[in-house]
């Protein structure tokens, strides 16, 4: 498995205005510093330990994104230095990250995890709750997260047209929080969808942000 390859092969496909997270989730810092090396500087991770054992020993010009189901208990973790967490699916998380970063004085960019996939998960607004959170106002009184888009998987299926059709409706409900929410907020502009197997589906539906593991790094041993 050639990781310099692999990720010059992915960022060549992506159409300017999509940046790569490179997830390296249970891979060893040497793989990532292989990538660090042909010039990746986004790296994904979803466990908190794991990422702090990882931002501690490798370069400090990383943008360590956070992308797995945050624990509010561990936010304080990684609040210091993450600069985007994708996974953000209820207030209490949302009220959580302002208030660690707060602490350390910064403002940690957010993304609202949102369900899209025909398949049964604890974790994600849908569209209603999503709705509902953000009427209810008070996320606005937070003053240490922004809140710059949305973030969704699609059904882990062959059907590319169901993989496309939850893309796209992920794309849509971006445009309905823009033009209700944050009409006026430029920082509202990312919509991270797209993984391995689906991510030329997602840039096709508009993904800014697409999250590439295993087809970079290779199959990982958990
Ligand atoms: C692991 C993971 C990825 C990357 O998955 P691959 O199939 O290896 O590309 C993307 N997004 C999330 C949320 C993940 O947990």
């Amino acid at each position: 498995m050639d990781i310099e390859t692999n990720i010059k092969a992915v960022r060549a496909e992506l159409p300017e205005g999509v940046r790569l997270v490179a997830v390296s989730k249970f891979h060893p810092n040497e793989a990532i510093e292989v990538a660090y090396a042909a010039g990746q500087r986004i790296f994904g991770e979803s466990k908190v330990q794991e990422l702090v054992e990882k931002h501690t020993s490798l370069p400090a010009d990383i943008e360590w994104h956070f992308i797995g189901h945050l624990q509010t208990n561990k936010v304080k973790y990684i609040a210091p230095f993450i600069s985007m967490i994708h996974a953000v699916d209820s207030y209490k998380l949302l009220a959580e990250i302002n208030k660690q970063a707060a602490k350390v004085g910064r403002i940690i960019p957010c993304l609202l995890e949102i369900h899209i996939a025909q398949e049964e998960s604890k974790y994600g607004f849908t569209f209603d709750s999503c709705r509902a959170m953000l009427a209810e106002g008070s996320w606005q009184t937070l003053s240490h997260v922004s809140i710059q888009g949305v973030m969704g998987m699609a059904t882990n299926t062959e059907d590319e047209h169901q993989i496309t059709r939850e893309f796209e409706s992920l794309h849509r409900f971006f445009g309905e929080l823009k033009e209700t929410y944050f009409s006026g907020s430029s920082d509202f502009r990312e919509i991270s969808m797209g993984m391995s197997h689906d991510y030329p589906l997602a840039v096709k539906a508009g993904s800014t942000l697409v999250r590439v593991g295993s087809k970079i790094f290779g199959e990982r041993n958990y």
